[in-house]
């Protein structure tokens, strides 16, 4: 999938499938969501609650004080 969908709800950039998991898992979260999808399942909900926590540190990581610096050290060193 190439296209990308952009939607209030959802905070990342996706392709059409995974922006349709990502709102099925808040859905879900919620008490909501299709029922006969079964293979959504327990499984499946930690695959999208660790990938969201990852994308979380990520992010945490990308605005700290020490990136903000090695990215700063970076821009001040001559490059060949
Ligand atoms: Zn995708």
């Amino acid at each position: 999938m190439s296209s990308e969908v952009q939607d209030r709800r959802i905070p990342y950039r996706f392709c059409e499938d995974c922006a349709e998991e990502f709102v099925d898992y808040i859905e879900r979260m919620q008490g909501r969501g299709d029922q006969e999808l079964y293979w959504r399942d327990e499984a499946w909900m930690e695959v999208w609650a660790t990938w969201i926590n990852h994308r979380a540190a990520l992010d945490r990581h990308f605005r700290s004080k020490s990136f903000t610096r090695l990215l700063e050290e970076l821009k001040n060193t001559p490059s060949d």
